[in-house]
């Protein structure tokens, strides 16, 4: 009698070991992907979700990467996967506690609307120390891929880049509406442009902010003179 060759994954059997090296399942395949960036990204949040949701708490041993690719939320967590990674969403840890404090159904984890939602949220929140901090490192990074000064920042990037970057959150609204290149820029924004400008970041919400918090803003003035963005 032959030896059998057994999928370790559906349980399928093979005469030839062979048969079994080239033999794909859905399982196996999941299995093979799992150092891939964005599935790396589908595990990390799910082990989050099921944490904050209170799942499979008591599982010995915790929860391993097999149970992952066996729920029957990893077709929908993988989909999140590239969304995070299209959007190159570092923080997406928070995002999931935004959605799950919010109530957010997963089917609509991946919309523009919901990310536009939370960055528009996270970016009222976070301390001035972080809004500046990753705009200027955005900015730097911006003029070593373009070969370009950083005080040409404003001056440089289109009108559609500026509202991208807004959007995502790359570039804080306190060096936006400080600078005043980005008053610029803005002024070169047609009414469409300028009505998502609003929606992104609804400026008068802003206006009144930078007005409270008078100590924030000089910070934020000096900042922008002393880089000369
Ligand atoms: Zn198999």
């Amino acid at each position: 009698m032959t030896d059998k060759f057994q999928c370790h994954f559906c349980k399928k059997e093979f005469s030839r070991e062979k048969t079994l090296e080239v033999h794909l399942c859905e399982k196996k395949r999941r299995w093979m992907n799992k150092d891939d960036k964005h599935v790396r990204i589908a595990f990390a949040s799910w082990l989050h979700w099921c944490k904050k949701s209170g799942l499979y708490l008591n599982k010995k041993g915790g929860l391993t990467y097999e149970d992952f690719m066996n729920s029957t939320a990893y077709i929908s967590f993988v989909k999140f996967g590239f969304f995070v990674d299209d959007y190159n969403i570092t923080n997406y840890l928070a995002y999931i506690d935004f959605m799950i404090k919010n109530n957010y159904k997963m089917s609509s984890w991946n919309k523009d609307s919901t990310y536009e939602y939370f960055v528009k949220m996270n970016m009222r929140q976070e301390s001035i120390d972080d809004a500046v901090g990753k705009t200027v490192k955005f900015i730097d990074k911006w003029a070593s891929e373009n070969d370009q000064d950083w005080t040409n920042f404003f001056n440089e990037i289109s009108n559609q880049q500026a509202l991208d970057w807004l959007r995502s959150g790359r570039i804080s609204p306190w060096v936006f509406f400080t600078s005043e290149k980005a008053q610029g820029l803005m002024n070169r924004m047609s009414d469409e442009q300028l009505i998502l400008l609003n929606k992104y970041l609804d400026i008068n919400w802003w206006q009144q902010a930078m007005r409270r918090k008078a100590k924030d803003q000089q910070f934020v003035e000096q900042i922008v003179k002393d880089y000369g963005l």
